[in-house]
């Protein structure tokens, strides 16, 4: 009888679910799990929910492999080398020291790191950016964020912050962000600004998603508007970007690139119509959709144990 494959557990802890995997190096997936973050009932309630879900995936994995290390990924400001969970307004926490409590509740290494940089590795390590050294990785999901990508790797930038796309102001004197910014991206171009921005145009209440609001651009004025708002805003922070960096690609990831070709089409007009003198960096939709996070999780830990994934 020979001995396990061995295996990493990933998770991907958001401000609404928590998703994870076990996972092999050659990318086998040998259990996965998804289950709401209890963020109302309190921190400490959100940090059993992690903890469980680890045990939950280690004990349905365990007899096909041997975890040997856990990768968790977060939203907010988080210190891979310090293995802080520093802040997150979707989570609620600050300052938590969460590599070092969960390598002591389970008893193997771990390592966390930021959601949308690490689903960036996992879209630049086998997804659509593979093998492209210079590439931006765009998230479009409540928010917008991104993953600078440079010389091959996902830079974090000196405070851990680099990637703040949709922090980036594309309309001056505009719109309140929640960051308390105005004009910035994600308060026209992400998911929930669609949807938030057509009910306050139509003057309704319905609950609509941005789904739904993509879905009747062609018959709805008021969401062809919002729509196009979006594109333009989106359109302005990559133009900024690819300026700056010269991207060869630009990979949009998230809930919105599901939209596929109804938002990369004119996004990508506008991206060429701002950058008249230059030609304009390719722009694709992501390979692994909402599974980039947690493969970009499984990533980070197969790499702090030193094999090749
Ligand atoms: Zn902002």
């Amino acid at each position: 009888m020979g001995a396990k494959p061995l295996s990493v557990i990933a998770l991907d802890v958001g401000g609404t679910g928590i998703k994870g995997l076990v996972q092999t190096a050659d990318g086998t997936e040998l259990a996965s799990c998804a289950r709401p973050t209890p963020v109302t009932e309190g921190v400490e309630a959100v940090l059993a929910e992690i903890i469980d879900s680890v045990r939950t995936l280690r004990a349905e994995a365990a007899e096909q492999s041997e975890a040997v290390a856990i990768g968790v990924i977060c939203p907010g400001h988080v210190d891979a080398e310090s293995g802080m969970a520093l802040y997150s307004a979707n989570i609620g926490w600050r300052d938590i020291p969460l590599a070092d409590l969960l390598s002591r509740q389970i008893g193997v290494p771990a390592y966390i790191g930021h959601d949308v940089r690490a689903a960036g590795l996992a879209e630049a390590t086998h997804g659509a950016a593979r093998s492209v050294a210079e590439a931006l990785y765009v998230q479009i999901g409540t928010g917008i964020a991104g993953a600078v990508i440079s010389g091959g790797k996902v830079l974090a930038g000196a405070a851990y912050l680099a990637g703040e796309i949709g922090h980036i102001p594309v309309v001056p004197g505009g719109e309140e962000c929640a960051c308390g910014q105005r004009g910035c991206t994600e308060t026209y171009a992400s998911a929930s600004a669609l949807a938030r921005r057509y009910r306050s145009a139509a003057a309704t209440a319905e609950p609509i998603s941005a789904p739904e609001v993509l879905a009747r651009i062609d018959e709805d004025p008021i969401a062809r508007t919002v729509f196009d708002c979006a594109v333009t805003a989106l359109g302005r922070a990559l133009v900024t970007y690819t300026l700056l960096m010269d991207p060869e690609l630009i990979v949009i990831g998230g809930g919105l690139s599901l939209a596929g070709q109804t938002l990369l089409s004119p996004l990508a007009a506008e991206l060429a119509a701002g950058l008249a003198w230059r030609p304009a960096p390719r722009l694709v939709a992501g390979d692994f959709g909402a599974d980039a996070g947690r493969i970009g999780a499984a990533l980070l830990a197969w790499r702090g144990v030193g094999v090749p994934a």
